[in-house]
């Protein structure tokens, strides 16, 4: 059984060669090891058609994404995203409302100086 993967290691290490792709989002050319081929065979995974740096920056992008908690306006009522996780009857704003609120709120504490 050993002896067979062995085998089949070296085999592996024969079938792969260094490639160059075309990144789709950059249009970049990157290598494609042979090193990264076996791993992605291992895994399953198709062909990456980005470089390394764009992959990187997509997923970055997924995280994000993923993070943001959909939430309605206390205010309007509207379906807004937030990047933390809303406190059980704490008011949440869309971006609108916000800037409105500390429009509000700045013209407030500026009333209360001048009094
Ligand atoms: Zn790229
Ligand atoms: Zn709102």
């Amino acid at each position: 059984m050993v002896t067979f993967k062995k085998k089949e290691k070296t085999m592996f290490e024969n079938t792969y060669q260094n490639i160059e792709l075309t990144c789709e989002d950059c249009g970049c050319t990157f290598v494609f090891t042979a090193e990264e081929q076996e791993f992605y065979a291992e895994k399953g995974f198709a062909t990456p058609k980005r470089c390394s740096n764009c992959r990187s920056a997509r997923k970055k992008q997924k995280l994000n994404n993923r993070k943001r908690y959909t939430v309605n306006c206390s205010k309007c009522g509207c379906e807004t995203t937030v990047p933390f996780k809303p406190k059980e009857g704490k008011e949440v704003y869309c971006v609108d409302c916000y800037k409105i609120i500390k429009e509000q709120e700045r013209a407030a504490a500026a009333a209360e100086v001048s009094e």
